[in-house]
């Protein structure tokens, strides 16, 4: 039987998901087969049932999107380290009756931005807007790749204080408002991931956060030149970037996960990118 994989999530329709494990799937001679699920939203054990329906007709892994990740990781039987300090998960593997749980979305991003778009973070002052699901996820990976400095700038505060506090705030690593901003200069790398842009809103950032010299990184994909990205060009800023090759490199790591195969990922990312302008 073919290995069986799938996203779960509610609403599925617009899920590329399908789409980039089958071209990875091609690209290395990998038989499977790979589809999106409509995950029930109530009851709310649904989601578990649903899951152990697929895993009871061979399926060997799965990826999650909204809203299921926070059920995702209730529902695992083992958990990465990432995976526990996001509290959620976007990745899972069946082996031998277990539910084993990982979060990709951070080494994504991470990856897109150092291998992809050439920006090493080591030594670099980053500032990351957002405290929500894909922050979490983010935080670990950004710290492994050594910036200078790391500040997570939220609306409500608290929440940023919060997860830093998690991993232990230090000299290079902060949290605060975005007034705090104002007296804290350019940033090498500005991050946004807040949800901000899925409503056309604009983070109130300041543009003074910007260094023309720098990289403006946009999570959300497919909108062309976000409030964000515009604010970012106006100041200056040539490098930037939407979140489609975060999107694909999570799939590549899933994938490796999956089926010990890191698939080559330019040419998705590629046929993936919707242009800015
Ligand atoms: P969450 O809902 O968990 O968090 C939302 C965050 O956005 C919160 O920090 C919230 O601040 C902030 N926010 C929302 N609206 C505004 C606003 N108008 N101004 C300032 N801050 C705002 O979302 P996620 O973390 O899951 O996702 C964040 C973004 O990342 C989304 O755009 C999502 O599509 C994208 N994403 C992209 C992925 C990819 O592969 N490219 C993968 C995962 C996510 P507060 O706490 O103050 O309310």
């Amino acid at each position: 039987m073919t290995d069986r994989y799938a996203v779960i999530g509610n609403p599925i329709g617009h899920t590329k998901s399908p789409l980039i494990h089958g071209l990875f799937a091609e690209a290395t001679g990998q038989a499977l087969e790979y589809t999106a699920i409509e995950g029930p939203l109530e009851p709310r054990e649904g989601f578990a049932q649903t899951v152990k329906a697929f895993i009871a007709a061979g399926g060997k892994g799965m990826n999650v999107t909204a809203p299921f990740k926070l059920h995702a990781f209730e529902l695992a039987d083992e958990r990465s380290e990432r995976a526990t300090l996001a509290g959620a998960v976007n990745a899972m593997k069946f082996e031998n009756g277990r539910i084993i749980a990982e979060n990709f979305d951070g080494v994504g991003l991470v990856r897109d931005i150092e291998a992809n778009l050439q920006r090493p973070m080591a030594g670099k002052r980053v500032l990351i807007l957002g405290a929500g699901g894909a922050v979490r996820g983010a935080l670990l990976p950004f710290l492994a790749a050594g910036p200078a400095q790391l500040v997570i700038a939220n609306r409500d505060v608290a929440k940023a204080e919060a997860l830093v506090a998690q991993v232990g705030a230090g000299q290079s690593l902060r949290a605060c408002g975005y007034r705090e901003l104002e007296a804290m200069g350019s940033f090498d790398l500005v991050v946004n991931a807040t949800s901000a842009s899925l409503t056309g809103q604009l983070p109130p950032v300041p543009p003074g956060v910007f260094s023309p010299a720098g990289t403006a990184y946009e999570l959300a994909y497919g909108k062309g030149l976000t409030p964000f990205l515009r604010l970012a060009r106006n100041a200056g800023i040539q490098g930037v970037a939407d979140g489609v090759g975060m999107l694909v490199e999570q799939a590549a790591e899933a994938f490796a996960w999956w089926r010990g195969v890191r698939p080559d990922t330019r040419a998705v990312i590629d046929r993936l990118t919707v242009p800015l302008d």
